[in-house]
């Protein structure tokens, strides 16, 4: 490897960049960074992490890191997602402060300007948050705000709303996040569940430069019930009470049918209504059981324990990081 030459000296700030199929705005993108980099005056380093792309975003990014050395590259073996190419980048990085931040330019870089501001005053966490949702469309916008919903009822935890990953972690909070070894990582919900004195500032989210969202209906639901499973065991434990209630609902009409027998004598009408609760009721069964599945799974996926994602290479990112 050429690389050896380079001295390892932890930069001030490192940018951590998820891509998954960016080739068409790394050039936009690496010249928006260093214009607010050069207005920053800080030493940083930008860790891209190549998160199996299909396109030629690794060879695009290798090339700028051959014109500048602090852009370094972390190709994972596939594609596992944003969650843990996130996770993959954080620990390539050596920076007092990490910035996490979109490929597709949707995170203006200029904020990072008032992130670091904030760092400086002590916040160990600065969370940029969205003003509105206008770019998404109607659906994506409804599931946004029932799931936020939901999972500030039911969570440990509480998420911002309009929070996402566009943020800054004092190299304090990246170290707790990197020793956490859990395999189903809902990143927006670790950051909340890690504490830290954190602070908000508002952004407006821009047009995707280049490229289409890789985020479908079907992945944000596995994202969604990812969240929701890993924190909180309520979706189990509600059907204690649903069984109790309905359990309770059938004494009552049993005992409403022995009556009625006994002071009117047989009948034998009732075959919808029998339909209709062995129909309904195997439904809540199933629900159920998909519930306890879904819990299963990722006990299933914690217990083999196996690495949370696999690095082909890593170029430019010396010993001094925090693999684990
Ligand atoms: N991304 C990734 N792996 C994936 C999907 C997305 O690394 O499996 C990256 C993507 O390249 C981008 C960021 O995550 O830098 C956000 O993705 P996208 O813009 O598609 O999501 P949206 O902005 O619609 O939430
Ligand atoms: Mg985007």
């Amino acid at each position: 490897m050429t690389e050896s030459a380079e001295k390892p000296v932890a930069p001030v700030l490192s940018l951590v960049v998820p891509m998954f199929n960016e080739a068409g705005n790394l050039d936009r993108l690496f010249d928006r960074l260093a214009q607010v980099m050069a207005d920053l005056g800080e030493s940083y380093e930008i860790v891209c992490v190549d998160d199996g792309s299909r396109d030629d975003t690794v060879a695009r990014a290798l090339e700028h890191r051959r014109r500048d050395p602090r852009i370094k590259v972390v190709e994972l073996s596939r594609n596992f997602g944003k969650e843990l190419a996130l996770t993959a980048g954080l620990r390539h990085t050596s920076g007092q402060a990490v910035v996490m931040i979109d490929a597709d330019l949707q995170h203006p870089p200029e904020v990072i300007k008032d992130m670091m501001r904030e760092w400086r005053q002590g916040f160990e966490m600065v969370i940029a948050v969205r003003r509105d949702r206008d770019d998404e469309s109607a659906v994506k916008r409804l599931a946004a705000k029932v799931f936020y919903e939901v999972f500030g009822r039911v969570s440990e935890v509480r998420l911002p709303p309009g929070a996402g990953d566009f943020r800054l972690l004092d190299r304090k909070v990246v170290k707790v996040l990197n020793a956490m070894p859990e395999h189903a990582r809902f990143m927006k919900g670790l950051y909340a569940w890690v504490g830290f004195r954190q602070t908000i500032i508002p952004f407006d989210v821009a047009e995707r430069a280049h490229g289409e969202t890789k985020f479908n209906l079907f992945r944000l639901w596995r994202l969604a019930v990812d969240g929701i499973t890993s924190f909180t065991s309520l979706p189990l434990k509600v059907w204690t009470f649903m069984g109790m209630l309905v359990a309770s609902f059938a004494l009552l009409y049993g005992l409403l049918f022995i009556v009625k027998t006994l002071i009117l004598g047989i009948d034998v009408p009732g075959y919808p209504s029998l339909i209709v609760a062995i129909t309904f009721f195997s439904g809540v069964q199933l629900i159920s059981l998909g519930v306890i599945g879904e819990y299963l799974g990722r006990v299933f996926a914690e217990v083999k324990n196996r690495p949370l994602f696999v690095v082909r290479e890593a170029h430019g990112c010396g010993d001094d990081v925090d693999k684990e």
